[in-house]
């Protein structure tokens, strides 16, 4: 039997944060009463698009902020999924939390309902960087939702934080990484603040109003970052994720490994059976199409082999590990040297990647340089 992801997108939050550029709203109550049903018809649409053959070895319910629905919203969403898909025994089942929805009782209805991994979104632990990131929770809080998800019994605890804020320093995200490391997460994601289009900071930074980090100083975070993790016992096994051996996220891996997943929610993306698809985006739409037609995808492709290639290195090239050149002929059934030999021959003189008897990877220099190394691959 093949396996898959799941991936379900929750569109609200609080507040919009400045830097986002995910597919988040303000929440609307009037609109997530009618937002939950809908939800629950495209997976039922979805469980015919995967078939028999297909078991849901992941599921991440993501977004947005998913606690931003009721619990019992989540509780009927996740009883829901278990009747529709035939779940692995030993499925993840992935949250994603931010401090500022924490409830009394929360995790523990959570944990009963059957999630069993946790994602907090706590991206630092300093007063004035969370009110810079627009974040509506306090550094308190995110101590509390740590402490209340480990006493519910979530052993399996990712946290994200970012780096290369305006102003901070290396120093001082170190101290980030300390705090983070003593509540004893199980994973933890970083990731250097981006100034993206259609965002509060992008017009901010247009306007000369947000400094950002110099490229020297976001690499000496980085470098701090690695360092940090390795000294407390982490496994550095993707571009910007750690974790305690055997802890990594499954379902991102499933994504890293380009294998095939089931997004549902406005704006998620499948991939399945070499199609590529991705939903409306603007929940008031997707809630429209969903009761219309059951379903709500907007756009869809069959990737062409070359492009399905590119993809998979794009994606693998992510993890430290690399990609088992084996198993991708044996996928795409022909020579990795054939398709690749003149650019991994250059990027091979300039030590950007590294190869062993069957096995891609980047280099320590090439790490660093990751985004342009992978466009080499698929340009
Ligand atoms: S909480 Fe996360 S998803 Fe929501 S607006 Fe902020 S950054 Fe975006």
């Amino acid at each position: 039997m093949k396996s898959i992801g799941l991936y379900i997108h929750i569109p609200y939050c609080l507040h919009k944060c400045g830097y986002c550029d995910f597919n988040s709203h303000a929440v609307d109550p009037a609109e997530m009463e009618r937002f939950v049903p809908a939800l629950l018809s495209e997976i039922d649409h979805g469980a015919t698009r995967i078939g028999e053959e297909r078991e849901v070895a992941t599921v991440f319910i993501g977004g947005g902020t998913p606690t931003t629905l009721p619990p019992q919203a989540l509780e009927t969403l996740l009883s829901h999924l278990r009747q529709r898909f035939r779940l692995a025994g030993d499925a993840e089942i992935t949250l994603e939390t931010n401090p500022a929805t924490l409830a009394p009782g929360l995790f523990e209805r959570l944990r009963e309902a059957g999630v069993n991994r946790l994602s907090v979104g706590i991206q630092s632990f300093d007063a004035g960087e969370l009110k810079l990131l627009e974040r509506v929770h306090s550094v308190a809080e995110a101590h509390e939702t740590v402490k209340a998800a480990q006493a519910a019994g979530f052993y399996n605890l990712s946290m994200d934080l970012m780096f290369a804020l305006p102003g901070q320093t290396a120093r001082r995200f170190r101290k980030h990484l300390e705090t983070a490391l003593a509540l004893r997460p199980e994973h933890l994601s970083t990731y250097n603040l981006t100034i993206e289009k259609n965002t509060a900071f992008y017009n901010m930074h247009r306007r000369g109003q947000l400094a950002m980090a110099a490229e020297e100083e976001q690499l000496a975070q980085y470098q701090e970052t690695l360092g940090v993790m390795a000294g407390a016992g982490y496994e550095h096994y993707e571009i910007s994720n750690f974790c305690r051996p055997g802890r990594e996220c499954r379902h991102n891996l499933i994504y890293w490994n380009n294998g095939e997943h089931l997004g549902l929610g406005p704006g998620a993306s499948s991939y399945l059976g070499g199609v590529r698809s991705r939903n409306c985006k603007l929940p008031a739409r997707y809630i429209r199409e969903v009761n219309a037609t059951g379903r709500a995808i907007e756009f869809e492709e069959t990737l062409k082999p070359r492009e399905a290639m590119g993809e998979t290195l794009m994606l693998g090239l992510r993890l430290l590990k690399g990609i088992a050149i084996d198993a991708f002929e044996a996928r795409f059934k022909t020579s990795f040297r054939e398709v690749y030999g003149k650019t991994l021959d250059g990027l091979l003189d300039q030590n950007l990647i590294q190869l062993d008897d069957n096995r891609i990877a980047l280099s320590p220099k090439g790490l660093f340089l990751a985004d342009s190394v992978i466009l080499e691959f698929i340009t």
